[in-house]
């Protein structure tokens, strides 16, 4: 008997009443009156953390506002409900389907409240998830920037090959260089690879290293590893060098000071300008097929399950290159144009900016809503995946904001 899957997709874990201890991604497993339970206790900070594995918070862009936006994160999870927008029926749905952690792709939040007074609809939303104990998290621009994130589901349903970021994030890959006893670099170098340093696109190991020697004169009150304190010591030593994502800083820092043998350990980290392929926002594809622009529209329209599509001039050109963007993606027609792209889908494209096609480019409006619709069902599968004993629960609530007739 499986305790979360019932007819009406309601976590039952408010059934299973057992004190254990809570640890990382813990399972239980063993018999209670007869029928196996695989339990699994999480905080709501256990189960962020494993959506941030695929979208640090670190990735989001400046103005927005991404995290926990309400709630206590050391508080037990009962079930996870995932959601685009968190609105006031969003908030029922939870409630009735026993879930008090709401994954939402918008922020409820964006611009800060002042008042929680329930003079509108983002009030309210905040003031009934506090009444029932509900805390709400979003990802938005941190899962737009990742690679595998809301663009490569874009592309997925596409079904476009060999997928790229379309604008690569700069100022998000950092050098750590140190210095360290050259019979200790090794035992170094393996810690911090295994943190998730050195790794370059399609390499990982990456390193540069080049010996030489330190010098050093210790304190009267220091303790050194080797050495004599009061005497300038000359140490032969291993320059390493690495580089790593900006969001695994803590994890880099803690290897490098658990295996590095002094007492004093002289390290560097700058950031590069370097733009990384692997961090940010919209991605380009090729289709399996080259289409024309009228069955490359019917193409689109149908795959992304929209009622309307909105274009700029047919040019009576074939389609193959595709750049995708969800949500509003004005700013980025330049760089679909200079990629190559022959069409560029993505939403909010307002009167003149279909002029920016300059007869270079099909540009499609997808609307909002919907060219962002899979993101939640890219995080219950992810998620689903990663703890697939938990009650990960796709939200049934329609939160577009848009009516067509
Ligand atoms: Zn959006």
């Amino acid at each position: 008997m499986n305790p979360y899957s019932n007819d009406k997709g309601k976590s039952s874990l408010r059934n299973v009443f057992i004190d254990a201890k809570i640890q990382k991604n813990c399972i239980y497993s063993f018999e209670y009156f007869n029928f196996e339970y695989l339990i699994v206790f999480m905080t709501i900070q256990e189960i962020t953390k494993i959506v941030e594995e695929i979208a640090p918070l670190s990735y989001a862009e400046d103005f927005d506002n991404v995290g926990l936006l309400v709630g206590n994160p050391n508080q037990k999870v009962t079930g996870v409900l995932v959601t685009l927008d968190t609105l006031e029926e969003v908030v029922d749905e939870a409630i009735n389907k026993n879930c008090n952690l709401i994954i939402s792709f918008h922020p409820i939040i964006f611009s800060g409240l002042k008042k929680l007074t329930g003079r509108n609809y983002v009030e309210k939303v905040v003031i009934k998830a506090i009444q029932h104990n509900i805390a709400i998290y979003a990802t938005h621009t941190a899962l737009d920037n990742s690679i595998i994130g809301v663009n490569a589901k874009i592309c997925e349903v596409l079904g476009l090959n060999n997928p790229k970021i379309l604008i690569p994030k700069t100022h998000t890959i950092q050098k750590l260089t140190t210095y360290i006893p050259i019979k200790d670099a090794e035992k170094l170098r393996l810690a911090l690879f295994d943190a998730g340093a050195g790794s370059i696109g399609n390499y990982d190991q990456c390193s540069f290293n080049m010996d030489g020697f330190g010098t050093y004169r210790a304190h009267k009150n220091a303790n050194p590893t080797i050495g004599e304190k009061e005497i300038l010591h000359q140490e032969n030593e291993t320059c390493i060098t690495v580089i790593f994502e900006k969001h695994l800083e803590q994890s880099i820092l803690k290897a490098l000071f658990k295996n590095h043998p002094y007492e004093e350990v002289a390290y560097e980290i700058i950031t590069l300008n370097n733009k990384n392929q692997n961090i940010g926002l919209g991605m380009i594809g090729e289709l399996s097929n080259t289409l024309n622009e009228a069955e490359f529209l019917k193409f689109v329209k149908k795959s992304m399950n929209t009622k309307c599509v909105r274009h700029s001039k047919l040019l009576q050109n074939k389609i193959k290159k595709v750049a995708v963007l969800g949500g509003s993606g004005s700013f980025a027609i330049e760089e679909a144009i200079n990629a190559g792209a022959d069409a560029f889908i993505t939403s909010d494209l307002k009167y003149h900016e279909f002029y920016k096609a300059e007869n270079k480019i099909l540009l499609v409006d997808i609307g909002h809503y919907e060219s962002e619709q899979f993101t939640k069902n890219l995080l219950v599968d992810y998620l689903t995946k990663k703890i697939p004993n938990f009650a990960i629960i796709l939200s049934e609530t329609n939160t577009n904001s848009i009516y067509y007739i």
